[in-house]
């Protein structure tokens, strides 16, 4: 099976987990804030903080916002359940807003309709990699006093306007789970500008317990090890060239699929540079409410495709919250006709051109 997506590692990786077995320090020793501080110059942000997950993050990066009982946070309905999840732990209330058709990211118009006394941050999911509508839900936050947090777990890498997302936003998480831009195995990241969210979080991830070793409040233990920093390290010196052949694949995508009608494509929007975590198609016209039966015949062919995402209120659990159908049709709509097709940088082009082949040949035949 071609899966959507998989990690690329090589000797270089290999060697510097092996040293850090072989060193003194498994965790809480030096590779951890090596990592942070390349992460932090790589996005140009002040500060950032590594965690066991991408999920840790965003429950850090939460916390740090002060996100608590009563309060909201505004998010897209189209992401991994985490992203409210993480809210939740908090016991703060997801609201969402709904989508823009073209890209699969929230609409500013949508979250400022969704605003409320009770509201305090806005959460912006870069899909795809594609970052989300920064200045204006930057500009919304501003005028209403919220945060803006962005979950960027699939976008390292990617930029805006000329700057690398995770120096933008108040507070920004990043996943490095095997199929994001870099892995650690496991692990996670949030980057900032501010010093007090930056020492809230390093609490956090510790019990609570502060530089003073006093504890303030009740944390966790989110820790990330030396082992998955040097891993880290060593990943996020590759970066750039993951990106470049991501970006490849996707311009290969893009030719070979120009001319089929009622298949729509992802695309970059004015100022926005993706990182191409996913190549989400969405099936139009002739085409539309025939997802699954493509969705299958791929698989059948063993192209490990994926859909991304199942809105968010559409789980057991959060219909079990009370969340309807129907709160988000275009998120709804944009779910029901995605297929995300194979993009990773060691996906190779006779695998892409298989790919390719299999997906014209099952529209081909439907049109
Ligand atoms: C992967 C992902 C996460 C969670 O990251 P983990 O490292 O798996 O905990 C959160 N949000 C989005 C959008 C993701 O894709």
């Amino acid at each position: 099976m071609i899966p959507y997506g998989h990690q690329q590692l090589d000797g270089a990786d290999v060697k510097a987990v092996l040293k850090v077995l072989k060193s003194d320090w498994l965790t809480t020793g030096p590779k951890i804030s090596e990592f942070e501080k390349a992460l932090s110059e790589y996005c140009g942000a002040g500060y950032a903080v590594v965690f066991s997950s991408g999920t840790a993050a965003l429950h850090a990066a939460y916390f740090a916002a002060g996100l608590k009982k009563g309060d909201e946070f505004i998010t897209s309905p189209l992401t991994f359940a985490a992203t409210a999840n993480a809210g939740l732990y908090l016991r703060a209330k997801p609201v969402f807003a709904d989508i823009e058709w073209e890209t699969g990211n929230i609409s500013p118009k949508e979250v400022e309709r969704k605003i409320t006394r009770r509201t305090k941050a806005i959460v912006a999911v870069d899909y795809a990699g594609l970052p989300a509508k920064l200045s204006e839900l930057g500009k919304i936050a501003k005028r209403h006093k919220l945060f803006l947090i962005e979950d960027a777990a699939h976008a390292l890498g990617a930029s805006y306007r000329g700057r690398k997302i995770g120096g933008i936003s108040d507070l920004t998480a990043f996943s490095f789970h095997p199929v994001k831009s870099i892995t650690t195995g496991e692990g996670g990241a949030v980057l900032t500008n501010r010093r007090d969210f930056y020492e809230k979080m390093l609490a956090f991830r510790h019990h609570g317990i502060a530089s003073d070793a006093r504890m303030r409040f009740l944390g966790f233990n989110y820790r990330l090890s030396d082992i998955h920093s040097a891993l880290g390290i060593s990943q996020l010196k590759k970066l750039g060239s993951f990106i470049k052949k991501r970006r490849e694949i996707a311009r290969r995508y893009r030719e070979a699929f120009k001319d089929i009608p009622d298949l729509i494509l992802h695309r970059e929007t004015p100022g926005a540079k993706s990182s191409w975590h996913l190549y989400p198609i969405r099936l139009s016209g002739k085409l539309a409410g025939r997802r699954q039966e493509i969705f299958e015949k791929l698989r059948a062919s063993g192209i490990g495709v994926q859909v991304h995402y199942l809105p968010v209120y559409r789980h057991p659990y959060y219909e079990k919250l009370g969340y309807k159908k129907g709160l988000c049709p275009q998120a709804e709509k944009f779910s029901e006709s995605e297929i995300s097709l194979p993009i990773f940088p060691s996906l190779t082009f006779k695998e892409q051109a298989f790919v390719v082949k299999i997906l014209i040949n099952h529209v081909a035949r439907m049109a």
